[in-house]
């Protein structure tokens, strides 16, 4: 399983999105100074949604 705890960023000019899967690779590339916990004001990133639905 690689769906974990939400996530997102809060650097500006960032769509509002969260991600919960760590195999995202717009989530993975977050800079972690703009990385925070939980789901923020965001939808599901559509990439996160993809993974969790392919068990990935
Ligand atoms: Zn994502």
């Amino acid at each position: 399983m690689a769906k974990v705890a939400p996530w997102h960023s809060v650097k500006p000019g960032t769509r509002p999105v969260y991600h919960d899967n760590n195999k995202c690779t717009e989530g993975n590339n977050i800079e972690m100074q703009y990385r925070r916990s939980g789901v923020g004001n965001g939808r599901l990133c559509e990439h996160c949604d993809r993974l969790d639905k392919n068990g990935q």
